[in-house]
């Protein structure tokens, strides 16, 4: 096992991370920028290093900094949390190159998944059922592009091979629009990402995000451990987390983790991943992977008993998983509330002081964060402030407990989403479960609508 791990991130994960590395006797090193050096997690650290100023560009994306601290401070793997780095294939090298382990897939995994063509390309090999489209990359004739047009069917959605975060995506309606809608995508594209190629699938309208847990071991040894349905989402930002996915029945998760640990298999995977799905009408289509731990991580981690982010270091020291499919089981239910510091209702972010932070308690509830009475969140990160994850021994449980959980929790100083949370537990739509991605967009638009006419 590694006697000390640099943690390359902030915030909630930051410190959930260094919780993992405690509980596994390794010493702790937290990097932070200038706007970090009072959070409470740099002072639990063993050791903390101070890697630029505010702006993430140079402090959280500054790769030199990060090396060098982990130079400086001995420590042997680097975690990169989610966000910032953690996905970057250039970054995951160098830490590599430079002689520490990478928490997380090999460079070559990460490349490979992060272009949306080839990763398809890869998980269709696998029996991992896709979205239809394209086969790979869109061509350049016109005449070529209409004629996989038609066979997909309108609408489609012309995506960008190395989009990400919701970005570099277009649908289009009709066959009148789509050269031109190609021609944008890949300018675009070219410009944002260093990347023109662009593929086509069919829009699909009404899904639901349903997302696969795996955990592989550098031995070829890939588990999947159920599924997350991520559906309560706002401008593609999740809002609600869930494990299980209501109204799923078991063989159908069982059928579709089976391929997703296949993939992993035939990958070389190694460390916690994210197969990402839409879910429409009884049917998976994958969409895309994430090679990294996720935020929604503690619903899978409540119903499973496993610590994925001390898996994730585990493995990465290359020890063997130890334990098998059949092993797994699931047990009840949890929900995540992601807690923002933002207006709940118009949504503009709202950092400052704390001046009063009171999390909940009692059986089956569970908060990740950093923060604290006093604490003041910068203006310069995400708005995420926390995590409240309520566990049952059913869903109608975990929303109870969700509700009381919600109830009891009180931040003064700043605004936060709670109300919005407290609103949701109380939908109809959501307590009945199965909502699909565009529910939440459409409930706040009925309701702006509603207070409009006032
Ligand atoms: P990103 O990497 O930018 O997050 P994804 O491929 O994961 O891109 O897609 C982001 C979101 O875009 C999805 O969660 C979904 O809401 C929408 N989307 C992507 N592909 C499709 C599709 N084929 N049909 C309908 N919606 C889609």
């Amino acid at each position: 096992m590694f006697g000390k791990v640099l943690i390359a991130n902030r915030g909630e994960i930051a410190l959930r991370v260094l919780r993992a590395c405690r509980e596994l006797g390794i010493k702790t090193v937290a990097v932070h920028s200038e706007a970090d050096t009072e959070a409470k997690y740099v002072k639990l650290a063993d050791e903390s290093v101070c890697i630029g100023p505010a702006p993430s560009g140079q402090s959280y994306l500054n790769v030199p900094a990060i090396i060098s601290a982990a130079e400086v401070t001995d420590a042997e793997a680097i975690h990169p949390g989610y966000g910032f780095l953690s996905e970057n294939a250039d970054f995951a090298e160098r830490v590599e190159s430079s002689g520490f382990a990478f928490i997380g897939p090999r460079p070559e995994t990460i490349r490979l998944m992060g272009d949306k063509v080839s990763a398809k390309n890869a998980m269709k090999e696998a029996g991992v059922p896709c979205v239809p489209g394209s086969d790979g990359a869109l061509p350049e004739d016109p005449k070529e592009i209409t004629k996989i047009g038609r066979a997909v069917g309108y609408p489609v959605i012309i995506k960008a091979a190395g989009g990400g975060g919701g970005r570099g995506m277009r649908v289009v309606h009709t066959e009148a629009a789509l050269i031109n809608a190609v021609n944008m995508t890949r300018a675009e594209a070219g410009a944002a990402f260093n990347n023109s190629t662009v593929y086509m699938e069919k829009f699909l309208e009404n899904p639901r995000h349903i997302e696969i847990q795996v955990l592989s071991d550098a031995h070829r040894n890939s588990v999947y451990l159920g599924e997350r349905d991520c559906s309560m989402q706002r401008r593609h930002q999740k809002v609600i987390e869930e494990a299980p996915a209501p109204g799923i029945t078991r063989r159908f998760i069982e059928r579709v983790g089976d391929r997703c640990a296949e993939a992993c298999r035939r990958i070389n995977y190694r460390g916690a991943g994210t197969f990402e799905f839409l879910y429409e009408n009884g049917e998976f289509y994958f969409i895309e992977m994430n090679t990294r731990i996720q935020v929604e991580h503690p619903v899978t981690e409540q119903v499973t008993g496993i610590d994925l982010v001390q898996a994730q270091i585990r493995v990465a020291a290359g020890e063997k998983l130890w334990f098998k499919q059949r092993d797994i089981a699931l047990r009840g239910h949890a929900i995540e509330c992601r807690i923002n510091a933002e207006d709940p209702f118009k949504f503009t972010p709202s950092p400052g002081k704390i001046t009063n932070w009171h999390p909940p308690g009692g059986p089956g509830v569970r908060v990740d964060s950093h923060a604290y009475s006093g604490y003041t969140v910068p203006p310069n990160y995400d708005s995420m402030i926390g995590k409240v994850i309520t566990t049952g021994d059913t869903r109608e449980q975990a929303i109870r407990r969700m509700r009381i959980a919600l109830s009891e929790m009180m931040v003064t100083g700043i605004k936060t989403n709670i109300p919005l949370h407290q609103e949701l537990m109380l939908d109809e739509r959501f307590i009945q479960g199965g909502t699909s991605i565009h529910y939440l967009e459409e409930k706040l638009a009925a309701k702006s609508e509603a207070t409009k006419g006032k």
